[in-house]
């Protein structure tokens, strides 16, 4: 016979798939969110029927005091800031599977699955300490540029043999450590200086693949703090957050056209490409002269990226939309599936601001009518929109990327002579049909508004 709890760890765990399922879609995520935040409140409430569970009112201030922080935190945010939020959250989730894992490893547990609980520990611990670093970056409160030293590398797997060999020592007492102490001191600092380690040579704009990459880790540790404690509801959360996590960290990774490796080696950022457009100039335009082209464009393909995430300008470019399809113009957007600083970032942003998912078009798709488009608006979009991805001598080579310098015209909206996350300077900006419209985003557009209603 099942347990109750067992029974409802069954259907919840049906529940995070469904959820997972729908969060798939732009149109659906949000429900598959509700579905798994519910399924995740079932699995939580049942846990306390467990047979044995002690320290409740305990448990129930430690829940208090984190979901008082997790709602208030959460319903703040800006969405720029989510990456972050979403990497300290992660750290956390690494957290308890490293404390879970230690309360197994130091309350000498009978399970035969403790060394599942070495490896719970050693990978939660660095999902906590690697999350922080991210989160510091990302706030701006470290520096974002990679932090590199001679013999990095093989220092930093240095450390993790080490902290590797003192787990083992711990569990199996043959294995001499040669401490004075319990083995599984140095154990746990060095995998929480593991985190560390491996995360300062990684760039601030990388971070999203990294917090991605330590999510599915997290996952693992959950997976394996299930085993050791025979609760088959972490066991299959944790491997589904295991396998999204990794499935999300190469869809991502693939769209950058870098490997998983040279994102977690390869300093990115930290040298700049040789200037090659140093002596080209990008010609200037004004708002009035683009509300003029607009105006008497057949198509218009907008392209948002980061830069309009960072000036909070959807809400400006939803009113644009608007005034041009009370023209009866054709408008659509081209979507690049890592614009912006974490994956759906523009989906997400422009569904906000209350512009119709049919109207947000794939980048496959949209790149083969690209150049049939009168008009393409980039709206702080660079990387995305490089033609230089079509060089073999870029650092950006074979990176897909939106086709907009195909378009008949291109008007790209930025601030100034600012690089994209890559670092590199941008060939479109400098190709004979584009014009830059200079200015922050929300300001620009905002006059290119004005402009168009006095037509
Ligand atoms: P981007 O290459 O980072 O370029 C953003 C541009 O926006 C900058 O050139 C900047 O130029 C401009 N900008 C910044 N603030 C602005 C403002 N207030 N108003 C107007 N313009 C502004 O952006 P992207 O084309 O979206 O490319 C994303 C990059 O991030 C890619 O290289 C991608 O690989 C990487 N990445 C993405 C993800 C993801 O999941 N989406 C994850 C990790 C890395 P100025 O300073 O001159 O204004």
């Amino acid at each position: 016979m099942f347990d109750l709890y067992e029974l409802i760890y069954v259907a919840a765990i049906v529940f995070f798939v469904i959820g997972l399922h729908r969060m798939g879609h732009p149109k659906t995520a949000l429900s598959g969110i509700i579905w798994a935040g519910w399924a995740m409140a079932a699995a939580i409430i049942v846990s306390f029927t467990i047979p044995g569970i002690s320290n409740v009112p305990l448990i129930l201030t430690g829940i208090a005091i984190g979901g008082a922080i997790g709602w208030i935190a959460a319903t703040r945010v800006a969405m720029v800031s989510m990456p972050q939020m979403v990497a300290i959250y992660n750290g956390m989730g690494g957290g308890a599977a490293a404390a879970i894992a230690a309360i197994e490893l130091l309350g000498g547990s009978a399970s035969v699955y403790l060394q599942l609980a070495l490896g719970g520990a050693i990978i939660g611990s660095v999902s906590l300490t690697g999350s922080t670093v991210a989160f510091l970056k990302l706030q701006g409160w470290m520096k974002q540029t990679p932090v590199t030293f001679p013999l990095q590398q093989p220092f930093n797997i240095l450390i993790l043999a080490a902290s590797a060999y003192f787990g083992l020592a711990y569990l199996f007492p043959q294995i001499p450590s040669g401490l004075a102490f319990s083995p599984i001191y140095p154990f746990f600092i060095l995998s929480l200086v593991f985190g560390i380690l491996m995360t300062l040579p990684i760039g601030g704009a990388d971070m999203p693949v990294v917090i991605s990459m330590l999510n599915a880790l997290t996952g693992l540790a959950v997976a394996f703090d299930g085993f050791s404690t025979s609760n088959f509801a972490m066991v299959v959360a944790g491997m589904l957050v295991g396998a999204a996590g990794t499935i999300l960290t190469v869809a991502m990774a693939r769209a950058m056209n870098r490997s998983i490796f040279s994102v977690l080696f390869g300093a990115f950022g930290k040298t700049d490409e040789h200037d090659l457009n140093e002596a080209r100039i990008a010609r200037a335009i004004e708002a009035e002269d683009v509300g003029i082209m607009m105006a008497y464009a057949g198509s218009i393909i907008i392209a948002p990226g980061f830069g309009m995430a960072a000036a909070q300008a959807q809400f400006r470019v939803k009113e644009l939309l608007d005034i041009l399809q009370s023209r009866n113009l054709q408008v659509r957007f081209a979507i690049h599936p890592v614009a912006g600083r974490m994956p759906g970032h523009m989906n997400v942003l422009l569904a906000e601001a209350g512009i119709p998912y049919e109207l947000m078009v794939d980048m496959d798709e949209i790149n083969r009518e690209l150049p049939n488009t009168d008009v393409v608006l980039v709206v702080g979009a660079n990387d995305v929109v490089n033609p230089a991805a079509r060089r073999t001598d870029s650092p950006l080579h074979g990176m897909p990327i939106l086709d907009v310098d195909k378009a008949r015209n291109v008007i790209v909206i930025k601030r100034g002579a600012g690089k994209g996350f890559a670092g590199i300077d941008n060939d479109l900006f400098y190709s004979q049909n584009t014009r830059m419209l200079y200015g922050d985003a929300s300001e620009v557009i905002a006059a290119l508004i004005q402009s168009l209603k006095k037509l």
